[in-house]
């Protein structure tokens, strides 16, 4: 099945770019591996998906020995703990949500003792729930202009996970509101900082994101399958 569901994902993927006049192919496809095992994992990377993401970092130390991203980049996306971060940094590709100060913090310290540059993404918190972590638009167009401060950090752009919508194109205001954001940092220079990336959009609602900017979706029920959480 995953190999049919990711071949759907990439033409509606193509038409949702198409109909809005950007190129298919600036838009990539980050596999949410979270909950699947290493023999799926591999059959989205043979199956074309630009990149995984992970949730967990056992499940990331878990996968990667076996093999399940090789040929692809590696992500991390989910909630990071600083006391996880040494087990992090150096071992993914991009660390796409980080979330808060401290924790950007730690992998500059992380980074700098490694002797690497980290890549990153930003979290904004767009709806301002109070059960997500994420920074608010007004910290993060101030942190960017400080990244100078982190030379052993690249950002490279912004992630967000909106509210959970009740209604089709719920979060395409979320979603503009990012690519404003987005856009805004882009059109400046700053050390450290390249915006090239904007992470939105899930199995739900990632044509939406794609017409209000997205440049990588974050899939993983509409590839894998639904999430056995009984387990
Ligand atoms: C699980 C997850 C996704 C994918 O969610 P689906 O609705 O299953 O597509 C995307 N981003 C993050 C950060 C996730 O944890």
């Amino acid at each position: 099945m995953i190999r049919e569901n990711i071949a759907a994902i990439r033409q509606k993927m193509t038409e949702a770019a198409l109909a809005c006049g950007r190129d298919p192919g600036e838009i990539l496809l980050c596999a949410a591996t979270k909950m699947n095992d290493s023999e799926a994992v591999k059959e989205a990377v043979a199956n074309g998906v630009d990149c995984c993401g992970e949730n967990r970092v056992q499940e990331l130390l878990q996968k990667q020995p076996l093999g399940a991203y090789e040929g692809k980049p590696v992500h991390f996306i989910g909630h990071l703990q600083t006391n996880k971060v040494k087990q992090v940094v150096g071992r993914v590709d991009l660390i796409q949500s980080v979330d808060r100060l401290p924790l950007l913090e730690a992998i500059e310290k992380e980074a700098a003792k490694q002797g690497l540059r980290q890549d990153i993404l930003l979290e904004i918190n767009i709806g301002d729930e109070e059960s997500k972590s994420g920074f608010t638009p007004g910290a993060v167009m101030e942190l960017v202009q400080n990244m100078g401060a982190f030379p052993h950090c690249h950002v490279l752009g912004l992630m967000a996970i909106p509210p959970i919508s009740t209604e089709p194109g719920g979060n395409r205001k979320y979603f503009t509101e990012m690519y404003q954001i987005f856009v805004d940092i882009r059109e400046k220079t700053y050390d450290n900082v390249d915006m090239v990336c904007l992470s939105m959009g899930m199995s739900d609602d990632y044509a939406d994101a794609i017409a209000c900017g997205s440049t990588m979706i974050r899939v993983g029920t509409a590839i894998f399958g639904a999430r056995n959480y009984s387990v």
